[in-house]
């Protein structure tokens, strides 16, 4: 549902975690295979991995949340119904697997193509660490104990922005172009792995949390 800022939220009053830490994923090139715009469900192909790391977090209650920018909304490209359409096919899929998000975060917005965009509309889109920040309030999440995982340097720099305890980038979608750009958000405050896939984030992330 649209929320009055104008994001997209799968459900307001996902499942709370009292200080739990959060699982933050990407969604396209990250959960999905990267298609450019996706906007036809029958393109929903799951990366390999993605609902084995969703059910390896939510064992160890974890909240799972997906954030994701949705600029093909504000070009115009993707409608908010065919958005809704992939997002379903999405939990269908994952579903099927035994696994389930708690909550998905998009953000439709673009500074070249929303009207009026501004400071407010810069925090929610990624690099901007609102979207994350909203999932962690909703969800009663503990942010310095949280991870993200995505497959850009904007990923990388919201999570940091978010004051996460780290950031994972993957190898799939823009991962592997991006690799080098993101491993610069690496300091002392906050950890960044490099990982070819979600199952070796996975086996990453079971000794980092
Ligand atoms: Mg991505």
């Amino acid at each position: 549902m649209l929320t009055d800022q104008g994001i997209w939220l799968s459900t307001e009053t996902p499942p709370r975690r009292e200080g739990r830490p959060g699982l933050f994923l990407d969604r396209d090139g990250v959960l999905v295979r990267e298609v450019n715009y996706l906007k036809n469900k029958e393109d929903v192909v799951l990366e390999a991995g993605a609902a084995g790391i969703v059910r390896w977090a939510r064992a160890r209650d974890f909240g799972v949340a997906a954030i994701t920018n949705q600029s093909g909304i504000a070009r115009g490209i993707v409608s908010w119904a065919a958005f809704e359409a992939v997002e379903a096919e999405i939990a269908r899929q994952l579903a099927a697997a035994g696994a389930a998000l708690d909550l998905v975060v998009a953000c439709p917005f673009h500074p070249d193509f929303t009207p009026g965009y501004g400071p407010a509309e810069a925090a929610w889109r990624k690099p901007g660490p609102r979207m994350i920040e909203e999932a962690a309030r909703r969800m009663d999440l503990d942010l310095a104990a949280s991870w993200l995982i995505g497959d850009k340097a904007s990923d990388i720099e919201a999570a940091k922005r978010a004051g996460l305890k780290g950031a994972v980038i993957v190898a799939t979608g823009y991962g592997a172009q991006e690799r080098e750009a993101t491993l610069a958000f690496r300091d002392n405050t906050f950890e960044v792995i490099a990982a070819d896939s979600l199952t070796e984030a996975q086996s990453a992330l079971d000794e980092a949390f």
